[in-house]
């Protein structure tokens, strides 16, 4: 501003001041252009040209036509059908008028919203993809990533949930369950009568899960019984089954139980002060002879390969669901940066602002059409461990580094929870490391790429 002034003649100086007295702050406003005028009528064109020029520019400042906040750049949402779409739609009325108004309050007291579980029942998104004899819906796998990302967009402890149970824990019985376990446990679960968890860590393996368990399960009869310790385990502390990995004590190999949480001998812990998912119930699992019917045994599940196929489906799933988190980030930056204004405009004027979220628009970009593509290709079953690997990779990685940014856009204001963007920053340190870290699975697209194994 002191440069215009000093552009201006004497003359010029004088309207000026004597509007001023006037209409002091309305001064710069083109509606008081006229009043202005009627002080210069006698100037020359040059410093009315500059006047106006001035008038239009502070005008165009302060209304700017604000394009709609969408970082669907690429209109991926389009990949699905109609009816496809309006389920997205139903998913984010829900997640926006429903969970958003009370996300800030449970992830701050570390508490789950039950609450929130009727709306999801009649929302029907949970084993989206599985077969109808066992209670699924046979939808595409694209919808059900969309989905989650959708959620995760508003909330990630609340796609976590969704992940143990509709993903980690259905995905097991449906993978290594027989037809009369899939019969049984499957239906109430996709109705969320039936709450599921999925316990494969343990305090002391974590990445090392498919060689080191020390949880064992040994038969006696028609009985195992199991024992160990578990953490980490979502939904834990409220779930109704709780799908169980421990090692044979006969053959060493690793078996799957769906373990009723109350069964005696299996106590839970919750978990405190997370700074990350603070929404998610994760738990201490201790298991001491806890005994568990045959008939409750995955009849599938001989090995660890077989809990590796559900865990190859679900690192596509958190694939999607830092999609989301990103997204969630993104737009609520977006927004902040339309509406803090810094020398005299919005912070989104800014040459740097722009190009770093131009930066983060491009990453969620890639973000999006590379889980799409693998969604398509799960579709045709041609998901394979490496593929969804690099998606979680690449996705999670991605994911840190655009609510990073988001965090830096809103200065200050972006540590404060309340904001949004510091939980978002939280969630994406957990979605970076549980389904196999970021080391894991760069190792299982290294063995894939170069025909070495080099895991240990
Ligand atoms: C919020 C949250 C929810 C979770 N929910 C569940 C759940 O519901 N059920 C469940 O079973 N588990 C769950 N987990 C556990 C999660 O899957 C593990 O944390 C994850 O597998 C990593 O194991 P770890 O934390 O023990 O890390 P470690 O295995 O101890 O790894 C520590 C570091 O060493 C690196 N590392 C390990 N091995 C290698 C190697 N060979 N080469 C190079 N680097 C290596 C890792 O990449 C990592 O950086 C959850 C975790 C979190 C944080």
């Amino acid at each position: 501003m002191e440069n215009f002034w000093e552009s201006l003649s004497e003359k010029m100086k004088d309207a000026f001041e004597q509007a001023e007295k006037k209409r002091k702050s309305d001064l710069f406003k083109l509606g008081s252009l006229p009043h202005v005028l009627s002080f210069i009528r006698d100037m020359g064109p040059e410093d009315i040209l500059l006047l106006l020029d001035q008038a239009r520019k502070i005008k165009k400042r302060k209304n700017p036509k604000r394009p709609p906040i969408n970082a669907d750049f690429y209109d991926v949402k389009d990949l699905l059908t109609p009816d496809e779409q309006k389920t997205l739609d139903e998913v984010r009325a829900f997640m926006t008028s429903k969970v958003e108004p009370l996300t800030t309050e449970y992830w701050m007291n570390g508490e789950f919203p039950f609450e929130i579980i009727e709306g999801f029942k009649k929302l029907n998104i949970c084993g989206m993809t599985l077969d109808k004899k066992f209670g699924g819906q046979e939808r595409s796998n694209i919808l059900e990533g969309m989905v989650g990302a959708e959620i995760a967009r508003v909330d990630v402890s609340t796609c976590t949930f969704f992940g143990v149970h509709s993903g980690l824990a259905m995905n097991s019985i449906d993978i290594c369950g027989s037809d009369e376990q899939r019969k049984e446990f499957l239906p109430p679960m996709a109705r969320l009568e039936k709450i599921g968890a999925f316990a494969l860590t343990e305090p002391d393996v974590g990445s090392a899960a498919s060689s080191s368990l020390k949880t064992t399960c040994k038969r006696q009869g028609d009985t195992w019984v199991i024992n160990g310790e578990k953490k980490w385990i979502g939904n834990a502390t409220f779930a109704d089954y709780i799908i169980v990995w421990a090692r044979d004590e006969e053959d060493n190999q690793v078996k799957g139980f769906i373990v009723d949480r109350l069964t005696p001998g299996l106590t839970t812990e919750k978990i405190e002060d997370k700074m990350a998912l603070r929404i998610v119930q994760n738990a201490l699992i201790t298991l001491k002879d806890v005994k568990v019917k045959e008939e409750r045994r995955l009849q599938k599940a001989d090995s660890f390969r077989n809990t590796a196929e559900v865990l190859k489906k679900t690192r596509a799933g958190v694939a999607w669901q830092a999609v989301g988190c990103a997204r969630g980030a993104y737009e609520s930056t977006l927004d902040y940066t339309l509406k803090r204004e810094q020398f005299g405009r919005p912070i989104a004027g800014f040459q740097m602002t722009q190009d770093m979220l131009a930066q983060m628009l491009s990453q969620i970009t890639a973000m999006q059409c590379m889980v799409s593509r693998l969604s398509q290709l799960q579709d045709q079953g041609q998901l394979s461990d490496e593929r969804a690997s690099l998606a979680k990779v690449f996705c999670t990685v991605s994911c840190r580094q655009v609510t990073s940014m988001s965090r830096e856009l809103m200065g200050a204001n972006g540590i404060l929870i309340s904001n949004k963007v510091a939980r978002f920053l939280g969630d994406a340190e957990a979605l970076y490391s549980y389904e196999g870290t970021k080391q894991i699975n760069s190792l299982v697209v290294g063995r894939a790429i170069t025909g070495m194994s080099a895991f240990t």
